[in-house]
Formats: structure tokens, sequence, C-alpha cells
């Protein structure tokens, strides 16, 4: 994995605890994790553990993220709770391949791509760009129609905001919308 490829470091709040003698444990809570530590560890051997269960919880995450048969269901369930069942998907895949954008759709063969970035994102954000690019097989532009149906996505407004702090903590381009998602067909 490139430096470009890595994902920024997510928001961890680390909780000393006074009753723990050795134990450490951390959770996800939100977009944050909570690393529990003992009260007597020092900064660098917090810093440590911190590096040490914030990669393990995102390699369980990683592992845990949806197969394409998973993900093609889950665009149909989509499309029918929010796009009247209009929107219907043959394929949807991970892509290693699209540095510059979150998916890519193509309405001909109505196939979804969606950026292995996106692996380990919570999955309000996933269905966000899911939604988005469904909604491409209805409307091919970014324009009000468009908009319309992607707002019946009742977090769309929010995972566009996650998308875009990431994409600025990691220096890539924005998310799909604006200007930059390329709709081929
Ligand atoms: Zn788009």
């Amino acid at each position: 994995m490139t430096a470009a490829e890595r994902q920024p470091d997510p928001e961890v709040e680390v909780r000393r605890s006074r009753r723990r003698r050795r134990t450490i444990s951390a959770f996800r809570e939100g977009e944050r994790i909570v690393v529990v530590v003992p009260a007597t560890l020092t900064d660098a051997e917090v810093a440590d553990e911190v590096r040490a269960m914030v990669g393990r919880i995102e390699r369980a995450e990683a592992r845990s993220q949806p197969s394409e048969d998973d993900l093609l269901l889950r665009a149909r369930r989509l499309s029918d709770r929010y796009l009247g069942g209009l929107a219907d998907p043959l394929s949807v895949r991970w892509v290693d391949n699209q540095q510059s954008r979150w998916g890519s759709c193509t309405p001909g063969d109505r196939t979804i791509r969606l950026s292995s970035r996106l692996r380990g994102m919570p999955s309000w954000v996933v269905d966000y760009v899911l939604v988005h690019e469904l909604a491409h097989l209805l409307v091919a532009g970014h324009d009000a129609d468009f908009w319309a149906w992607v707002a019946h996505y009742p977090q769309a407004e929010r995972a566009k905001g996650y998308l875009l702090g990431y994409s600025s903590a990691s220096q890539m381009d924005p998310p799909p919308g604006e200007s930059e998602d390329v709709i081929e067909g």
C-alpha cells in the first residue's frame, strides 16, 4: 500500500482508567476510536498501544466489509427504499484504480464501481456513494433532478461532509457530486 492510498489516521480518543492495571481495550464510537488504557501508562506506552489497537480495529473492519454480492443486494435495497426501485444495477464492484473518484457508473450496462478507499468507512457513507451512483442510472448529470433523487437518502448531506473532510485531510479530490465523478457510458 502506498502512502497515497493509506487512509488518514482516524480520530482517536484515549481514556485513562484508574481502575485498570494492565488491560487495554478499544472500540469504535461513531467515527472515532476510543482506546481505554490504565492510568499508569506513560505517554510513549500509550502511543504504542493506540497504534496497535487502531490497527487491529481497522483490519477487523476491513475484513468485515461487504463482498460484491452483498454490495449488489445492498444497492438494490437502497434503490427500492430511496429511488422507487427505478435504479436496477447489474453489478457493483470494488476497484482499486480510482484515485480521484469515490465511485463511477456506466448506465449502458448498469454497472457501478466503488473505490476500495471506501472500505472501512462507515456504512452510511458507502450507502451514500451507492445511492449517488444508482441515481446516475436515472439521471446522467448533476442537475436538480439528480440531486432531488439523491436527497431521498437522509444522510446524503452528512456523508458528503464526511467525504469532503476525508478528501481534504488526505489531499484527495472532493466527494462525487459537484464536479468530478465521471459517468462512462
Ligand atoms: Zn455523480
